[in-house]
């Protein structure tokens, strides 16, 4: 069922009467920015309204959405940073005459870079928006009814009316609903900006945020203790997901089993005390320097006045059911992480977007394909993911159909600095007759996300495992193992 793009081809555009625009996009996010340029080079006539509500304690950011400014971007360079601390380890083994014990980390020159950064790319971002006459208004965007929109600029009020809108708002995380929650804790909307070092940190959630988190403050030297609620990276293959908390115990990092916070309170020494409760309704208790809760996102669809465009929403998270990104109001569209049951993801909503904006004004009829996105946990072993996991794939096929390859393996550098190996593991999922098709690819180790990657566009291609078995690898690679499957 392969389409022919047949975009970019512009069409002309049959303009909405007295419509001032053709897209009003509300969210400069990475969704709402790929869809806008890419009408825009269509010959379409767009606006993108942003602004970002300040955090309880205040921290703010620049055009670029969630991925640039608190997300994707400065994640990966803290857990580059934590890597780092692990390989200066490592240097000495392989001969590098340093003294690890004298070598220190200072927090805010990692924050301060990593800051730096994000300003580069908001301002890149921002000039971008610029050269491809996209119009950039910084402003909240509600709407006043299905085929308007009112933002409050700092240049005055705006009215703007639009043939089509986009909702690309995305999310923001929750707090849960206990004492001291929103007063004492932070979320990763602050973590990456924290202007003193976390120091002792408790990190409320095991999903891929409180997980990420956790691993590279412990590398970067900070105890870290996460609180798991039921189970890890919910969603995951769960033999995966064991190895990854498996081994960010042997890192030091703690892990409280089926716990849910209870309160949040100053201590005396300024500090703050958590309780938290285990299954058994017994409490706990402990000091720590800063509780960050990870403990999901909901949509920002509230804050845009979403009823009055007629929109609906999800009861539970706020999140918009849209059938091909199109909501149920017909000229009302969304993505990325605002859309129910999707993967929230930057990659996905980009995407997405460009899809939509080339169906819109290109003439395209291709759609968004949501099955088999890659993804990796930046975990400091990552974990690198595409297509089903085993319960999934049992779930669906039944336990008799389907065949599991999976394997150990020993990465030739972890044997010099003799760090442990007994968590690089990798697991196929594949049907059991016919060619083999392969259904999910599970692989831990350095580097994940970038040997997942190929993997997924011969997932794409229908991989099977006669292909994996066929393939020769490139020695001595990590990525080598998934072709010596047997
Ligand atoms: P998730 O929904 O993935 O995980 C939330 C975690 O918090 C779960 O472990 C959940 O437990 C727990 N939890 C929920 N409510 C409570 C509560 N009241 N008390 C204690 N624990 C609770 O959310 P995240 O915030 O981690 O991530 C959001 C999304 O962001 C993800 O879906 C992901 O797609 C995206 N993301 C992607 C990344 C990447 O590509 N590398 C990185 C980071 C985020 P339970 O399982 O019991 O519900």
């Amino acid at each position: 069922n392969v389409q022919k793009d047949t975009c970019p081809v512009p069409q002309k555009l049959v303009k909405c009467a007295n419509a001032e625009y053709d897209l009003v996009v509300i969210g400069g996010g990475s969704g709402g920015l790929a869809a806008a340029k890419e009408a825009t080079a269509l010959g379409a006539k767009v606006a993108v309204l942003d602004y970002v509500t300040p955090t309880p304690i205040g921290t703010k950011w620049g055009l670029g959405g969630t991925c640039v400014n608190v997300g994707c971007i400065p994640k990966k360079l803290m857990h580059q940073a934590a890597l780092l601390g692990e390989a200066i380890h490592d240097a000495k083994t392989y001969g590098w005459e340093l003294e690890p014990e004298n070598i220190h980390h200072s927090w805010e020159s990692l924050k301060d870079a990593v800051q730096g950064h994000i300003k580069s790319v908001n301002w890149v971002t921002r000039v971008e928006l610029r050269d491809k006459k996209v119009e950039y208004i910084n402003g909240q965007g509600k709407f006043v009814d299905p085929h308007t929109i009112h933002t409050q600029t700092k240049q005055g009020e705006r009215t703007l009316t639009a043939k089509y809108f986009l909702i690309a708002v995305g999310g923001r995380p929750r707090y849960p609903d206990i004492p001291g929650a929103v007063e004492y804790g932070i979320t990763s909307d602050d973590i990456f900006s924290l202007p003193k070092p976390p120091g002792k940190t408790l990190i409320v959630g095991a999903g891929y945020i409180g997980l990420e988190c956790a691993g590279f403050l412990r590398g970067l030297g900070y105890e870290a203790t996460v609180l798991i609620r039921s189970i890890p990276l919910r969603g995951f293959d769960q033999q995966m997901a064991n190895l990854i908390v498996a081994e960010m115990e042997d890192k030091g990092v703690k892990f409280e089993h089926r716990c849910i916070p209870k309160s949040v309170e100053k201590a005396d020494d300024g500090r703050l005390k958590v309780v938290w409760q285990n299954e058994h309704s017994e409490e706990f208790s402990d000091i720590f320097d800063t509780v960050l809760f990870a403990i999901g996102r909901r949509a920002l669809t509230k804050e845009l006045d979403i009823d009055k465009s007629g929109v609906k929403v999800a009861p539970d998270n706020e999140k918009i059911d849209a059938e091909n990104e199109q909501t149920n109001v017909p000229h009302i569209f969304a993505v990325g992480d605002v859309l129910y049951k999707k993967p929230e993801l930057t990659p996905v909503a980009i995407h997405a977007g460009r899809l939509l904006a080339r169906r819109l004004f290109g003439g395209s009829t291709i759609h968004m394909d949501y099955d088999n996105v890659a993804t990796t946990v930046f975990t400091p072993l990552e974990y690198g993911v595409v297509g089903l996991s085993e319960e999934t794939a049992i779930e669906r096929f039944g336990e008799d159909n389907i065949e599991v390859y999976h394997a150990y393996y020993k990465p030739t550098e972890f044997f010099i600095p003799q760090k442990s190996i007994v968590h690089c593991y990798l697991k196929v999922v594949a049907m059991r007759e016919g060619d083999q098709k392969v259904l999910g690819m599970h692989f831990i180790g350095p580097q994940a996300g970038e040997v997942i990657q190929g993997f997924s566009a011969a997932m794409k291609c229908k991989l099977t495992i006669k292909c994996m078995m066929d393939t020769v690898g490139i020695h001595p690679t990590i990525a080598e193992e998934l072709t010596r499957i047997k």
